[in-house]
């Protein structure tokens, strides 16, 4: 994720934030542009934009009010939902106020997932304009009623993704963490995987050709995918699973490797970015340490073709950012091992999103 700037007093401010820290004034993020606006007035909050020889007006999107949302949306706005909060079909009931908090970081974690798609140039449809091939959320409190036709568990199927409340919840998370032996697994993380099951079948599954390029490096997907889940349950992942795999989940079923190889790309992508933005780069003062621990990123790594310097960068970063979690008693931060095959498995995907590359 990039730093952005107010565009009234030039104070930095966060991708979340909602007003500046600095000079008070409303901010809002315009999804066109992955830009953010600064409202003149606290008082005022839409504005006209001026491009070429057409003007723009802009208003907060509706689930601004529940603190959900700072993304504006045109004023001729049918929904009055912006780009990231037209892609809900449930919400919980916002009375109950653990569902609120638990369903604002949803939506947080959802407003990053749309801007890496954003930044990749993936289509984003929703399910209201595209009922077949579009993308719905349920977010989902299961110790409430089920709304008509929503699934109960953390999911997707056929672009409708679901995610339990359970996942928002700190405890609960931990809890099944524990139990699914699925320690890194975060709500960015689930919804960088879900959405990633939805885009294989956008990308991958109608064409013969990559099909074939993504059996030789995942496998076949025609295998029985719950049996496979079954057996994964059942008997756990193959104890030297690490050298072709990025998580040990990824070994249950082609499909799962794909959406976790795919929720980990993401995963580099956002990280180096971030790095980008602050301008972050390793120079140790050792001189026998330079060689592995010196890096300076000085691409936006969403313009960058090349896989391999990527992930060069994030190799050599993860030694810095897992030690600085150290000094702080935290586990690491960056705790993957990227190995050939896991390398090749990223490199397609790259490439698969940078057609010229
Ligand atoms: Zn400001
Ligand atoms: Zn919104
Ligand atoms: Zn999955």
């Amino acid at each position: 994720m990039k730093l952005f700037n107010c565009s009234l007093c030039n104070h930095i401010v966060f991708f979340e934030n909602t007003a500046c820290e600095s000079c008070g004034a409303s901010l809002g993020f315009i999804p066109d542009e992955l830009k953010m606006h600064a409202f003149a007035s606290e008082q005022e909050q839409s504005f006209t934009s001026e491009q070429a020889d057409s003007k723009i007006s802009w208003r907060y999107c509706a689930n601004h009010q529940h603190n959900a949302c700072n993304w504006l949306i045109n004023d001729d706005s049918s929904t009055g939902l912006c780009l990231a909060c037209e892609l809900n079909r449930y919400i919980p009931n916002l009375g109950n106020e653990d569902d609120h908090e638990g369903w604002r970081e949803l939506e947080f974690a959802k407003h990053r997932l749309v801007y890496s798609l954003l930044r990749l140039g993936l289509p984003i449809h929703s399910k209201q304009t595209r009922p077949k091939k579009g993308i719905a959320f349920d977010f989902i409190d299961t110790e409430k009623a089920i709304p008509a036709g929503a699934a109960q568990m953390t999911g997707h199927s056929q672009g409708q993704i679901t995610v339990t409340l359970d996942e928002a919840d700190p405890a609960k998370r931990e809890e099944y963490l524990g139990a699914m032996n699925e320690r890194y697994r975060r709500l960015l993380g689930h919804l960088r995987h879900e959405i990633g099951h939805y885009y294989w079948d956008l990308l991958i599954a109608p064409d013969q050709q990559q099909l074939q390029s993504f059996r030789t490096l995942f496998g076949d997907e025609q295998l029985n995918y719950s049996e496979a889940l079954n057996n994964h349950y059942n008997q756990g992942s193959p104890p030297n699973w690490r050298q072709h795999y990025i998580s040990a989940y990824a070994t249950s079923h082609p499909w799962e490797d794909w959406a976790e190889t795919w929720a980990h790309y993401l995963h580099i992508m956002d990280m180096l970015e971030t790095a980008y933005s602050v301008g972050l780069s390793t120079a140790p003062p050792t001189p026998a340490h330079q060689p592995f621990l010196t890096c300076q990123i000085s691409t936006d790594p969403y313009l960058e073709t090349d896989i391999n310097a990527l992930l060069q960068t994030t190799a050599t970063l993860s030694i810095a950012l897992n030690s600085l979690n150290r000094s702080m008693g935290l586990q690491d931060l960056y705790p993957f091992i990227l190995t050939d095959t896991v390398k090749e498995k990223i490199g397609y995907i790259h490439r698969l999103l940078h057609p010229a590359s």
